[in-house]
């Protein structure tokens, strides 16, 4: 989104345009952002064979997920309705991986079936696979590398005392089973955390994992996971990628060589592809002056952006009815769903008015995928704007949708 003779606009179309035909609250994705952004992975990481496996659960809707495919990205899903969305979405299941955490027996046999790739990421489900399998399924493992990194603790996944993955320290029991089974590992995975602004924390987490290979002789890849930062106010660190593809290219490819096997490098970024691209708009319902401050509270809520309530992310918010004026008021920006759900405070901001259009930035990923219908409020539409076409991807829901599944009983 930028400014084009005094308005917002995104690929030449103006935003209040879209906020008229869509009706607001509207998210909306810019589809060349994330076309930029996937070309900047690949030509960091030029010099290595380099995958991109979008880790989907940022933004499942199934038009992003095609866009992806025709960008030459593939898929790494949590569940198997995830799974189901990248089949439906055109990709081939040996494009997918399934990245279980903690997940039934069901749904590693269901992804089995369904010809996907499995990442398991515990001791006993490993023992089970090995069970059933044997060496007739190839499997990835997850492993926890103890490399601290990512934004805040909620966040942070490859620290000693997270949930995920099976810790290094289990080498000898993943082998154990390896060899009791005849497991066919084809891949090893970690995933460090989210927003990982220092690119010293993937060199770290993958020097423990080329060390670890070496105990595996059959693999394909090293997935390397997600969580490269993205910028969230002007001035933001993000993640060097430059210098990380650097130094990861040459650990890389010394790795290969001593390992005597060209192996594919993968990388799962959920925020780093979507996060950019993607627009929350909404109106303000009102403007409401107090006597310490004056807050502008819009037509949408945690209900639709559950982020700075539950991480305390920043969002920048841009009164886009305003592109011009001055920002010489202070405001604090909630939403109007009955529980506090404080989205922005202490922002300077132009002199608002009711019915101004208020943008939300990075909100194109864990945005609508996080969205509820608390409060029995609806889902917002969706937009993907690419090519300068403007395609609506989801239809803001109806009454109907509320009541859906929903038994009135004879009482
Ligand atoms: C969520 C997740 C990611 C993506 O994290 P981002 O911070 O959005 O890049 C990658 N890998 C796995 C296994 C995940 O669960």
């Amino acid at each position: 989104m930028h400014l084009a003779n005094n308005q917002y606009v995104i690929q030449n179309t103006p935003v209040l345009d879209l906020c008229n035909e869509f009706e607001t609250p509207l998210y909306v994705y810019d589809g060349s952002k994330i076309e930029e952004k996937v070309n900047i992975l690949k030509s960091t990481f030029s010099d290595v064979n380099m995958k991109i496996k979008y880790a989907c659960k940022a933004n499942t809707n199934i038009s992003v997920l095609k866009l992806m495919k025709t960008l030459g990205v593939e898929l790494d899903v949590v569940s198997p309705q995830e799974i189901q969305l990248g089949l439906k979405a055109g990709f081939s299941p040996k494009q997918i991986t399934f990245t279980s955490s903690g997940v039934s027996f069901d749904e590693i046999e269901n992804s089995v079936e369904n010809d996907v790739l499995v990442n398991i990421d515990n001791l006993p489900t490993l023992e089970k696979f090995g069970e059933k399998y044997g060496n007739t399924v190839p499997v990835m493992l997850r492993i926890r590398p103890n490399v601290v990194g990512g934004g805040n603790l909620k966040i942070m996944t490859g620290h000693k005392d997270s949930k995920f993955g099976i810790a290094i320290e289990q080498k000898d029991q993943i082998l154990a089973l390896v060899n009791k089974y005849n497991l066919d590992v084809v891949g090893l995975h970690q995933h460090t955390g989210s927003d990982i602004k220092d690119g010293q924390t993937f060199v770290d987490a993958a020097k423990v994992m080329l060390e670890l290979a070496f105990s595996f002789p059959d693999l394909k890849y090293m997935d390397f996971g997600g969580g490269f930062k993205v910028s969230y106010k002007e001035g933001d660190a993000i993640t060097d990628m430059a210098g990380l593809g650097k130094i990861l290219t040459q650990e890389f490819k010394t790795f290969c060589t001593k390992y005597g096997k060209e192996l594919e490098l993968w990388f799962e970024p959920g925020k780093f592809l979507v996060s950019e691209c993607g627009y929350l708009f909404a109106e303000a319902n009102v403007v409401k002056e107090n006597p310490t401050f004056t807050l502008i509270g819009l037509n949408t809520g945690l209900n639709h952006l559950i982020r700075p309530m539950m991480y305390d992310a920043y969002h920048e918010v841009i009164n886009v009815s305003k592109p011009t004026q001055a920002k010489d008021t202070e405001y604090n920006v909630v939403g109007y769903i009955c529980e506090t759900d404080d989205f922005a405070k202490n922002r300077m901001m132009p002199s608002a008015d009711q019915g101004d259009v208020f943008c939300f930035l990075n909100a194109g990923a864990y945005g609508f995928t996080m969205a509820s219908n608390y409060n029995s409020r609806f889902k917002p539409a969706e937009v993907l704007i690419y090519k300068e076409k403007v395609h609506l991807v989801r239809a803001r829901e109806t009454m109907e949708d509320i009541l859906k599944n929903q038994i009135l009983v004879e009482l």
